[in-house]
Formats: structure tokens, C-alpha cells, sequence
């Protein structure tokens, strides 16, 4: 697969209230990738609390301790794009930078992931994503709710899934 692969499928589109997200152009299937992303950069948690909050925004967790970021922070490759549902349509395959379609997508919807499957660090947000499962706050705790783990089965991203087996080890 070429660097930074995008489906030739999906375009990137502003929306109306969360900034730049991702569409469908035409018809996705389950199981499709929709991006690849290697145009990254690895950044410890304590260094990124201390940059602009863009940089917050567009990271995502990798471990406890360190965030996956673009390269190039105003120039972000489209896997840094997908907005949050609490009802997604696409999900994380065991690769890190890897997203893939949860069921089949129809043209003009947006992709969206649930933080929960790669996100478990201190955090609160106030979703209005206004699907009938919304939260309505999401929080880095959220990938220990029995449901959200039998919902994202699969498709939560390896270091959550690592937590998911030990928490299930333990019991
Ligand atoms: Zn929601």
C-alpha cells in the first residue's frame, strides 16, 4: 500500500460545525480501508500538553505515554480528519495508523470513529454527535464499558485492545 493511502472513495469536506471531516464519494463495503497514514510523528504526552491545542486536537494515543501526530501539523493527512460519533461507521484494524469501514458506508455519509476505540488517557468532552447511543460526554474511561467493547470488537486500536485482555485476565 503507498504512503498515506486514502480510498479514492472518500474526499474531505467542512462541515457545518466540527471542522474538516470525511465523506463518502460513492458506495464503501465492510472492510475496506479507508486510510493508511505513515506521514507521522511520534510525540511524548508531557511534550504535546505543552503545544497549541490544535496539536491536542489532532493527536491521538499510541500508549500511556506517547500520541501519534501528523508530520506536519497544518498539513494533516486525512486519518487525522475523521471526526467522533457515538454511533461509527469505521473503526481501527490492529495496525495503528490504519482505519477500516465497520459496515457498509453509503455515498455522502460522514466517516466517523468512536475516540473510545484508540483514546484512554484523562479526558472529558461533550458530544453532540445526536445519534439515538450518544454519550454525550465522551471520556478516556469510556473503553471499559462492558457494551462499547462488545460494540467495537475488532476494531479498537491495538493498545486498547491490549488493556481490554489484560482487565479480562484479571477477572
Ligand atoms: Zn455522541
Amino acid at each position: 500500500m503507498p504512503e498515506n493511502y486514502l480510498n479514492p472513495k472518500v474526499y474531505i469536506k467542512e462541515t457545518a460545525n466540527k471542522g474538516r471531516g470525511l465523506f463518502a464519494k460513492e458506495k464503501i463495503n465492510k472492510g475496506e480501508t479507508i486510510e493508511n497514514t505513515t506521514d507521522i510523528q511520534i510525540l511524548p504526552k508531557s511534550e504535546l500538553a505543552k503545544m497549541p491545542k490544535i496539536w491536542r486536537s489532532l493527536c491521538y494515543e499510541i500508549n500511556d505515554h506517547e500520541e501519534i501526530c501528523p508530520k506536519d501539523i497544518n498539513n494533516p493527512p486525512a486519518g487525522f480528519l475523521i471526526n467522533h460519533s457515538c454511533e461509527p461507521n469505521v473503526g481501527s484494524s490492529l495496525n495503528f495508523f490504519e482505519t477500516v469501514a465497520m459496515r457498509d458506508i453509503e455515498p455522502g455519509e460522514e466517516l466517523m470513529y468512536d475516540y473510545a476505540m484508540t483514546d484512554s488517557g484523562n479526558y472529558e468532552m461533550k458530544c453532540e454527535c445526536g445519534t439515538k447511543s450518544c454519550r454525550h460526554f465522551i471520556r478516556g474511561s469510556d473503553w471499559q464499558r462492558s457494551e462499547l467493547q462488545e460494540k467495537y470488537k475488532g476494531y479498537f486500536q491495538k493498545n486498547i485492545q491490549d488493556k481490554i485482555d489484560k482487565k479480562n485476565l484479571e477477572k
